[in-house]
């Protein structure tokens, strides 16, 4: 296994220290492992049940905390029925773990001994508890606007928190700087990440008995989860196991949506857009480093990209509390997606797009899932719901 840049091909040791290539490009595996069915280990913890699909890990360096293999259950909203997979059931509390358990046991089996990190949020925090974990020193470089829970979520893990003045960006420089001397455990630059985040394909294809959905939406913000997803797809497409990869639909908030953008208007570089302000935190991502892989899978599945406001993200997270499920505001925007594509939609050519009902006259119903990604515990707008 090598790394190799996206932009120049250049190859690199999977030992290098460098997060990116130098001509700036980011970097992705040379060669991903191909899907055999005949070698999941049901016996395994969770995720690890794929390990001959993941990088090379010796048994004794694989730091699990149980993630993956998350439930899926049945939800609705604006009349249309969905799969929710419940990624909040994660050990810390989001799908970052899914990433954070292939990216922490491939550095326990590099032998690394310090990591350094800038999310401000659930990256972050799960980074803090597998580092924890696997006895790795953990430093945080965290901007002011970070949540108060998810800082007191690091600190608890024993992660060593760096405050930066001013906004997101001056902690992602801080730590580049850091990085000269401590490993990055970026999870959006390490290709290890999407690795992790591929078994979301995986386990729906194993949950749903051996086929894909039709659709399935994302909250997108640097796009782990979607692009990750769509590499678990296309191996499953490749072993032959469904007929096609669904399709893949971005969701941001209205106030920071640079893929919509470059969706809309068929941008060749990103745009530079204003700081926006969400309250979905998990997706206030102004330039998504790896933007390309994500716009050429939503074309390429037959997705789209679609934003939504304030207001529809918090009607969405309380219509999902409604029903059981609490989840933060960056989760629900996903779901605050589902009522943009409805009226001008055919998804899969046997139906209208989540039409209610039996369908009758339409054939089947698509199938539509959606990764309900971070828990509701943690998110900083808790006063949203004192009004119910
Ligand atoms: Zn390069």
């Amino acid at each position: 296994m090598d790394f190799r840049c996206t932009d120049c091909d250049q190859v690199f040791s999977v030992t290098t220290r460098l997060w990116r290539c130098e001509c700036g490009g980011v970097l992705e595996l040379s060669q991903r492992p191909r899907f055999d069915k005949d070698k999941i280990d049901p016996k395994a913890s969770a995720l690890w049940r794929y390990r001959a699909m993941l990088p090379a890990i010796r048994p004794e360096n694989i730091i699990s905390l149980g993630e993956g293999w998350t439930p899926i259950v049945s939800a609705h909203a604006y009349g249309i029925s969905f799969l929710a997979k419940l990624e909040f059931l994660a050990p810390t509390g989001s799908f970052k773990d899914r990433g954070t358990t292939v990216l922490v046991s491939f550095l326990k089996e590099l032998g690394v001994q310090a990591v350094v990190e800038d999310s401000s949020g659930n990256a972050a925090a799960s980074l803090a508890a597998y580092c924890a974990r696997a006895g790795i020193h953990c430093k945080i470089f965290v901007p002011a606007s970070a949540s108060p829970a998810k800082l007191a979520q690091m600190r608890a893990y024993g992660a060593e928190l760096i405050p930066v003045e001013g906004p997101r960006e001056n902690a992602s420089l801080a730590v580049q700087q850091a990085a000269q001397g401590s490993y990055y455990a970026s999870h959006v630059y390490s290709p290890l990440i999407l690795e992790g985040t591929k078994t979301l394909a995986y386990e729906l294809w194993e949950q749903l008995g051996g086929r894909a959905p039709d659709a399935m939406l994302f909250p997108t913000g640097h796009g782990t989860l979607l692009v990750g997803a769509y590499y678990g797809f296309r191996d499953l497409l490749e072993a032959g196991l469904i007929e096609k990869i669904p399709a893949l639909h971005a969701v941001q908030a209205e106030a920071c949506a640079p893929l919509y953008r470059i969706y809309k208007e068929n941008l060749t570089e990103l745009p530079d857009l204003p700081h926006g302000e969400t309250m979905a935190e998990g997706i206030r991502i102004r330039r998504p480093v790896r933007w390309r892989a994500i716009i050429r899978a939503i074309r390429e599945t037959g997705g789209s990209v679609v934003t939504v406001s304030e207001s529809e993200i918090l009607a969405a997270q309380r219509e999902l509390a409604h029903q059981g499920l609490y989840v933060e505001p960056t989760a629900a925007v996903a779901v605050a997606g589902l009522q943009k594509m409805r009226p001008h939609h055919t998804l899969t050519g046997r139906g209208e797009w989540g039409e209610g009902g039996t369908g009758e006259g339409s054939g089947e119903r698509s199938l539509i899932a959606v990764p309900l990604t971070g828990i509701g515990l943690k998110a900083p707008s808790q006063s949203d719901f004192s009004d119910f």
